[in-house]
């Protein structure tokens, strides 16, 4: 109801109103209280409050200027004052009307809003995602390895040379940091050491034996960065999974057994595994794993005749590297090269990927085609 600060609860004299030009001001404040009053109701009884409001006969805000403005006023303003109530009467009376009718008839806008809600139609289809390729090959990689006992940790894809060469027993100058063509941060000059993209996932056996003791049995699934120039088989950016085992009694034969299991789990039992001498500076022995052609099943010879051109005729395909621990790197995380011996790979998931789905560029898994993503949903 209209309180004590309503102007129209008031007489003229009390507003200091004495002149008719002073008047107009006064009717436009309460038509404009009536007007967004008016608008809020949206059913009938929001419209039957507002009715008594303004239309009351003893308390309605027309009746309070009745009785505060017009019948205390002065003669000069009197007739003045009636005219603007008449006024205002009017169209009060005619809005009043008119949004009963809009009521009625259904189509007040607020209230057909509200209507308008069927709830027996179907719901909005908010259709969920799955994961992409590269996500579902790491989560099957991890099922793999859990299962033989190893764990999970990440680490930063920002790295410093320490534990991206150094420690892995690359120092500087190393012809292998030239197979690692890297992406330096652009620093300012005073900054205390060099940052870069990591190369490998391989800091994180650092990172690692630096803060746990053996016995150390990890993966680490990341993404990695080179600058290599975008073809079907290179990326500037692609996907990992190092490998680490350290304890006191790990031999060479664990390491090529728990390396065959993850094969023939990923590919299949129908697979052969081979390794041949390779090097890496933070492994030796370093070997290169390969398994057998799962295109023409390692006969080398295509389906309808002539060579297999996956693997060019030879029957295997190269898969990663990996390789016993060298002594030297346990020297950089405090680890007694006597005591403990271990091993570590390295395996692109992307490539990986690409020889169990039969996917021929790699650039596929980052162009976001859903045409492509769909058929591993
Ligand atoms: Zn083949």
């Amino acid at each position: 109801m209209p309180n004590i600060e309503n102007p129209t609860s008031r007489t003229l004299a009390d507003l200091g109103v004495t002149q008719a030009d002073q008047l107009s001001s006064l009717f436009t404040e309460v038509r404009s209280r009536f007007d967004a009053e008016i608008s809020r109701a949206h059913d009938e009884p929001a419209w039957n409050i507002t009715k008594v409001m303004w239309l009351g006969r003893k308390s309605g805000v027309l009746a309070q200027i009745t009785d505060n403005w017009l019948r205390p006023a002065s003669p000069e303003l009197k007739r003045a004052v009636g005219a603007g109530l008449n006024e205002l009467r009017a169209q009060v009376e005619s809005q009043i009307e008119a949004r009963r009718q809009a009521i009625e008839s259904g189509s007040d806008e607020a209230a057909l809003a509200h209507d308008r809600i069927d709830l027996s139609l179907p719901g909005v289809a908010r259709p969920i995602g799955s994961h992409h390729l590269i996500r579902q090959v790491f989560q099957e990689i991890e099922d793999i390895f859990f299962s033989i006992g190893f764990s999970v940790v990440e680490g930063p894809e920002i790295e410093t040379p320490y534990y991206n060469f150094e420690a892995l027993n690359i120092p500087e100058f190393h012809p292998v940091r030239d197979d690692m063509d890297t992406f330096y941060l652009d620093l300012p000059k005073n900054a205390p050491t060099p940052l870069l993209l990591r190369t490998h996932t391989s800091p994180m056996q650092i990172r690692t034996m630096e803060k746990r003791q053996p016995p150390v049995r990890v993966i680490v699934p990341g993404k990695v960065y080179r600058r290599d120039n975008p073809d079907a088989t290179h990326s500037f950016i692609f996907h990992q999974v190092e490998g680490l085992a350290v304890d006191n009694d790990i031999t060479f034969c664990d390491f090529t057994g728990t390396i065959e299991y993850f094969v023939k789990q990923f590919f299949g039992p129908g697979v052969k595994t081979r390794f041949r001498p390779s090097y890496f500076p933070f492994t030796e022995p370093s070997v290169e794993f390969d398994v057998s052609c799962i295109f023409c099943g390692g006969s080398g010879t295509a389906a309808g005749g002539g060579t297999c051109s996956k693997c060019k005729g030879a029957g295997w395909i190269e898969l990663f590297g990996a390789g016993m621990v060298d002594p030297a790197v346990y020297g950089f995380v405090n680890y007694d090269a006597k005591r403990v011996s271990g091993f570590a790979f390295g395996m692109g998931i992307d490539r990986l990927a690409m020889l169990k789905y039969g996917i021929d560029d790699i650039q596929v898994f980052f162009q976001n085609d859903v045409r492509f993503l769909r058929q591993f949903s």
